[in-house]
């Protein structure tokens, strides 16, 4: 299978090429050509499967010119023995409809590791299958989440070199301290003064400029993209969501076809649009509920089909959603457009020169029967973490939190009883003072005096690997202007 480019129909090129470039030279994001189906019988089968198995499966429908066993290599390398639980993706029941799925087991405790850890295993083999020999250099951009979990994921991968851009006062103190005491000789990190958006602004447009494209050939290296426009982000995040149903049917939870809800907290709209291709895909997904915090320029858009981030951008407790520009967007706009890339692409110019765009109606109503979108503030987010946890003990950090609320919200409005899988994405120890200002708590001293408190407060234990941060010196200090971050990848390439 081939995939094009979401603003030119004629770009085909295969998947390992994708990875490898990230992004295509026209802007445009890569999609799938066609979305591969699953049927009952499918389901069936990987309700009887483990994670890896399934992952597997879910890949080789989309990763074509892999082999069977490169992409086995790739799922057991990703999710054996790197999650604290064998499985990477389990479903906790929180209500008597609603299942937590819980995605943040992983090295750096956030749901990117699901599609993080397994990224530098598809890349550096689409490297070798492209045969180009380059030594990849990765941007990122990052609201927090992201940027240690491809880290983590790439520190040390030959052949590979990467270098990770945070808004200096746009993540929390624990999702700090773990990008700047990174270890690894391939390695950097740069906060630069902006917010998320400048970030992931400045990254596009470098990966896009010829000249330093050229400039880095000259080097024998090529830019590639760990950020979710890089379609290995995305497919590896389609597993849970099939994985989720097909689990629900082995615990009879679900009857067979029966359809199953899925709220996700969004930024980037990468998550959730997973969701959208598992539905697709044909798991029986009802309503896809899209959850934003105070920047709801999401929940306007499905709710009126104008997209416009002509807006105050708000510093929130759910930083990895403190998102205007959602670049996965572009992905959806050209599927429901059935391939109108000539379309999409007047849609993201005026975005790019007016900061808006408005869908037409045939697109407006085919989002609006798909999604349901609403949003919650911090107050209404720490109340949601306060019900949930005095309900039956369930703790759940900020992203979560806002997602609770709006699914709650969601059954007021609708009595929509449907069981409903809630993508939980981040542990709450990486946002303690929130979320211990959440259930009734002072919340003073460092982070890893709110760390404990939190533990006292709520019985949880702390994840080893934010325990295991305690003491360690930063090693990246480096803060740069927005329009100054190509200097940066100068620097550390020694351009
Ligand atoms: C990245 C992130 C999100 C948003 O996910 P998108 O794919 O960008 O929509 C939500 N919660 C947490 C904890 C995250 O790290």
């Amino acid at each position: 299978m081939n995939y094009k480019s979401t603003r030119d129909n004629t770009v085909s090129v295969s998947s390992a090429q994708a990875i490898a470039q990230g992004i295509s030279t026209d802007g445009g994001l890569f999609i799938p050509e066609t979305i591969p189906a699953l049927t009952m019988a499918d389901l069936q089968e990987i309700a009887g499967m483990n994670y890896v198995d399934a992952a597997q499966k879910v890949l080789g429908y989309f990763l074509t010119d892999y082999t069977a066993e490169e992409i086995a290599d790739c799922a057991k390398g990703a999710y054996i023995g790197t999650f604290d639980d064998d499985q990477p993706a389990p479903l906790a029941k929180i209500g008597d409809k609603a299942y937590s799925l819980e995605l943040w087991h992983g090295p750096t405790c956030a749901f990117k590791d699901l599609a993080l850890q397994i990224l530098p295993y598809l890349l550096t083999k689409a490297a070798k299958k492209t045969a180009d020999g380059e030594t990849k250099v990765i941007l990122v951009a990052t609201s927090g989440d992201t940027g240690k979990a491809a880290l983590e994921g790439f520190a040390d991968v030959e052949g590979v070199k990467i270098l990770v851009f945070y808004p200096s006062d746009g993540v929390s103190a624990m999702q700090k301290l773990q990008m700047t005491t990174q270890k690894g000789n391939n390695v950097g990190v740069c906060a630069i003064h902006g917010n998320f958006d400048d970030a992931q602004t400045g990254v596009k447009q470098i990966f896009t400029d010829k000249e330093k494209a050229a400039a880095l050939k000259v080097g024998n290296m090529a830019f590639s993209s760990a950020n979710s426009i890089n379609w290995g982000r995305l497919v590896p995040q389609i597993i849970y969501y099939i994985y989720s149903y097909a689990t629900l049917l082995r615990e009879g939870v679900l009857n067979q076809g029966e359809i199953m809800n899925v709220v996700v907290p969004t930024g980037n709209f990468g998550n959730i649009l997973a969701a959208y291709y598992a539905k697709q895909m044909g798991v029986p997904v009802g309503k896809l509920i899209c959850a934003s915090n105070q920047n709801n320029i999401l929940t306007d858009f499905i709710r009126t089909g104008t997209y416009d981030r002509n807006r105050d951008f708000y510093t929130t407790l759910s930083p990895s959603m403190d998102i205007l520009i959602s670049s996965n967007l572009e992905r959806l706009l050209y599927h429901l457009t059935d391939g109108n890339a000539a379309q999409v692409k007047v849609w993201m110019e005026e975005l790019s020169a007016t900061g808006k765009y408005t869908v037409d109606e045939t697109t407006r109503q085919k989002i609006a029967d798909l999604f349901y979108g609403g949003c919650a503030d911090d107050t209404k987010t720490k109340a949601a973490i306060a019900r949930q946890f005095a309900k039956n003990g369930y703790l759940a950090d900020p992203h979560t939190g806002v997602a609770l609320d709006v699914y709650e919200t969601y059954v007021a409005e609708t009595g929509d009883d449907t069981v409903t899988v809630i993508a939980s994405t981040a542990s709450p120890f990486k946002f303690s003072k929130g979320v211990l200002e959440a259930v009734g708590e002072a919340a003073d001293g460092d982070e890893f005096a709110l760390c404990e408190a939190l533990s006292a407060r709520t019985g949880y234990a702390i994840p080893k690997s934010i325990a295991a941060l305690k003491g360690a010196t930063p090693r990246f200090t480096d803060i740069c202007e927005k329009q100054d971050m190509w200097q940066q990848v100068e620097k550390m390439l020694g351009l």
